[in-house]
């Protein structure tokens, strides 16, 4: 039979997509690389433990879109888990993002929230309009917290100077002068109960589902298969890296299962300092504080950054990227009937609330 869609990808931009076909009547199939489905956001029940362990990184739910978070709630309930982050400089333990408690802590001060932006306006360098990472940070929280909580973690997760990365990647992070230390303000936020592969099996009932197929190595038989297809991995690639390679960041993970109750105390602890070569420990029990786990384990993952351009997870956009992206974008709208999307295949730095709204977006949009 021929599918009205194929969709490449069964991560969060093929899970919506796929869904939103399916109830509009369509004929779905779903191929995906990897051996399970939900992309990046794949979780799993660790061994005997009752710990559930996001395998490509914590990832926390938030969004202020009431239509996204509506979307979600139809497949999982969320815990009311809200994220703080803390970080490792120096061996001394500090909240980030940036806020009044940082601060004091840093200087060893007690300033009052109406003393910390003259003390603070002292500090910052005075760059009218940022170009890059470095200066938006110079300008927002001055050199020296720059230098302890952000340049050495940067490099690391990056693996380039902080002046070759773009400003948004620093704005991604509130700045606060009050105690409020969460890391996203947003009005929705919070774990799905059972983990994220849940969502997909939900999202994904009644389609079929192929895995370990990859896209590449059966190209011309999927597009006979399909009518549209619908792709989500790495937009160069899809290219055959014509106009060059884009720059991607990737990550390694490292886990361990300790006999201990708690490692850390907290979710996520990141590193400030270049002499530790990870970047962030994640103990994942800490997002479920609604379950019992099994006593005295826990399982710590280590996160180590390295640029790879064959294991795409981050897109840098760099200067010379957004050169070759406009190229492989204006070859990507002559393709016929084949849609692209999320983080992959826009290049974008997408979270997933930004991913599931641009797929119910396009999926509207080409089934109206
Ligand atoms: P993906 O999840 O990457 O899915 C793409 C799928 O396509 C993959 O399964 C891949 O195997 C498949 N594929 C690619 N190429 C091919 C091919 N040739 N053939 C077949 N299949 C192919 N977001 C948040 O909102 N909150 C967070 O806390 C958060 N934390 C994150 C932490 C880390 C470490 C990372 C990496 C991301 C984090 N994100 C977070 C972002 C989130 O993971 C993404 O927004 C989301 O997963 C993107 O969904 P996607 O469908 O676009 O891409
Ligand atoms: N960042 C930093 N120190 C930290 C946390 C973040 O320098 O302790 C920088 C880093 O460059 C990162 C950016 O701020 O890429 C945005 O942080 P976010 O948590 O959004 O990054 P992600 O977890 O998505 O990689």
């Amino acid at each position: 039979m021929q599918y009205d869609y194929i969709i490449v990808g069964a991560g969060f931009f093929g899970a919506v997509f796929a869904q939103q076909a399916k109830e509009a009547g369509k004929s779905v199939l779903v191929v995906d690389r990897r051996k399970h489905i939900g992309g990046n956001c794949y979780s799993e029940n660790f061994e005997d433990t009752n710990i559930v362990v996001h395998l490509y990184g914590t990832h926390i739910f938030h969004t202020n879109n009431e239509e996204i978070w509506k979307y979600i709630n139809r497949f999982t309930e969320f815990n009311r888990y809200q994220h703080r982050v803390l970080t490792t400089h120096k061996d001394r333990v500090y909240a980030m993002p940036i806020n009044l408690g940082t601060i004091n802590q840093f200087y060893n001060l007690n300033l009052k929230p109406n003393e910390v932006e003259a003390f603070l306006e002292a500090k910052r360098e005075k760059i009218a309009q940022p170009q890059n990472f470095e200066e938006r940070a110079l300008s927002v929280v001055g050199r020296d917290l720059y230098e302890a909580f952000f340049k050495g973690y940067t490099m690391k997760q990056w693996a380039r100077d902080p002046r070759d990365l773009p400003a948004s990647v620093f704005a991604r992070l509130p700045f606060r002068t009050t105690f409020h230390d969460s890391y996203f303000d947003d009005k929705y936020q919070g774990i799905p109960l059972g983990g994220y592969t849940p969502i997909f099996d939900r999202m994904l009932e009644g389609i079929p589902v192929e895995l370990g197929v990859d896209y590449f190595a059966h190209r011309e038989d999927l597009h006979k298969r399909g009518r549209t297809v619908v792709y989500t991995g790495a937009i160069d690639q899809y290219f055959n890296y014509e106009l060059g390679r884009l720059n991607w960041r990737s990550v390694r993970f490292e886990t361990e299962r300790r006999a201990q109750e708690d490692f850390q105390g907290t979710s996520v602890m990141n590193y400030a300092d270049t002499e530790i070569p990870f970047t962030r420990i994640h103990e994942p029990k800490h997002l479920h504080l609604e379950k019992t786990h099994t006593p005295n384990t826990t399982i710590i993952v280590r996160e180590y950054s390295l640029m790879d351009n064959d294991r795409p997870y981050y897109p840098v956009n760099a200067e010379e990227d957004r050169a070759t992206l406009a190229r492989y974008q204006a070859m990507a709208t002559k393709e016929r009937n084949v849609l692209f999307g999320g983080r992959l295949a826009e290049y974008k730095y997408y979270d997933m609330h930004q991913v599931i709204g641009s797929a119910l977006q396009k999926a509207r949009r080409e089934l109206a």
